[in-house]
């Protein structure tokens, strides 16, 4: 595979927080990718809701059928762009690891427990999770990945975040947040892979569970020129019957014509920009995009799936609940520590004794719930509260 010159290579990498020797065989790159798919966050994602609750369905997305094909959007694009297609592939699968059960339902909760205490943020949590909390080698905390691949993952961060990473890591992956820099190409990539891969796997799961109809997505004109499109050439589809074809037909159609014009929009980018480095991208402007015309439809996309799908009556309901168990989770598991599983209760010990033993226990507490699966959380619910209002929404009666 030949990299451009504003590629990351691996021989150029800024390395890892603990030094260790190369691997003989396989990219640091590669091996980065091959941490997170061992570690035990990553075989969590399964069990983790991306907008329906993980039970309510078996075809429904799951946070880690989501990262597969951020995965595999990421590459088929990096590979056009002669982008590093191994790093694309290891921040995409470890992009949602600090996601918490039940979806952004229940990071939005976890966030308002953590007010007082430092907050929560997921994008923040996936870097603790590959920082810290996978305990997989005998010489350091989690999984001691390169700066490229953590710079990836660490996609948004509030200053406040940025300053305490900074802190500790001067010049670290908190730094591009507080002198307003992008990332490298393949972690822009990666956001963009995201976007498109869950504008499209959103609308398929919507109209499967039967909350949006395909004659509802004639608004959607991103959507309804490719539906138009597979009609022309394939008119059988007109058959109720063929609903199914006709919805994947035009979602194949549209997810080609956003990956082809992502390549084509940042091929220009790059001709005009012409950054001789991966570090000459990271002072330049973002240069991975949609052209203007794609950017607005993908936008009215968006609009319609969180006035129709994300804001429908019966997620709304299921989220709602889903809310309760992480808050009353959080309150049980603070007030009671030794209800959490032994390494959390023996953290929290530890966080007793730390400076701002507060928030420190607090954040044992925000570790321990956000690395939960959907049904583990549910479980944990019934066993800490006696009450059952939710095993019906975790398929669990
Ligand atoms: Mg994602």
């Amino acid at each position: 595979m030949t990299l451009a010159a504003y590629a990351c290579d691996p021989v150029d990498s800024r390395g890892r927080r603990y030094a260790q020797a190369p691997a003989i065989t396989r990219s640091e790159y590669q091996r980065d990718r091959d941490r997170i798919v061992h570690s035990s966050a990553f075989r969590r994602l399964v069990y983790k809701t991306q907008v329906f609750l993980n039970h309510e369905g078996d075809l429904f997305r799951t946070r880690l059928t989501h990262s597969l094909e951020v995965a595999q959007l990421g590459r088929s694009i990096a590979r056009s762009l002669q982008l590093n297609e191994d790093l694309v592939e290891a921040i995409a699968l470890a992009h949602d690891l600090g996601h918490t059960p039940f979806g952004h339902a229940g990071q939005d909760a976890l966030n308002d427990c953590m007010a007082a205490y430092g907050g929560f943020e997921h994008n923040r949590q996936s870097l603790r999770v590959v920082d810290k909390l996978e305990q997989r080698y005998p010489q350091f905390d989690g999984l001691n990945l390169t700066f490229e691949t953590r710079e990836g993952i660490l996609k948004h961060c509030s200053q406040a975040n940025a300053q305490a990473i900074e802190k500790r890591e001067p010049g670290g992956v908190g730094q591009r947040f507080l002198n307003l820099t992008q990332p490298s190409l393949e972690a822009q990539l990666c956001n963009l892979a995201d976007e498109i891969a869950y504008n499209s796997h959103d609308l398929d799961d919507g109209v499967r569970s039967g909350l949006i109809t395909l004659d509802q997505l004639q608004e959607v004109a991103l959507f309804d020129d490719f539906r138009r499109q597979a009609l022309a050439e394939f008119p059988h589809l007109q058959n109720k019957a063929q609903g199914r074809r006709l919805l994947y037909d035009a979602l194949r159609r549209m997810l080609s014509a956003q990956v082809e014009d992502v390549i084509a929009a940042t091929t220009t980018a790059l001709q005009v920009t012409a950054p001789i480095s991966a570090d000459a991208v990271r002072q330049s402007a973002p240069l991975v995009q949609f052209s203007a015309e794609m950017r607005a439809k993908s936008q009215a996309l968006k609009v319609f799936l969180l006035r129709c799908l994300y804001r429908h009556p019966q997620v709304m309901h299921a989220m709602g609940q889903a809310q309760q168990v992480v808050r009353s989770l959080f309150v049980a598991y603070l007030a009671s520590p030794q209800e959490m599983a032994e390494s959390f209760t023996t953290r929290s010990k530890v966080a007793g004794d730390a400076p701002n033993a507060v928030n420190a226990g607090a954040r044992v507490v925000a570790d321990y719930i956000a690395g939960m699966t959907d049904r583990f959380a549910v479980r944990e619910h019934e066993r800490l509260m006696g009450l059952k209002p939710l095993s019906a929404i975790a398929g669990l009666e």
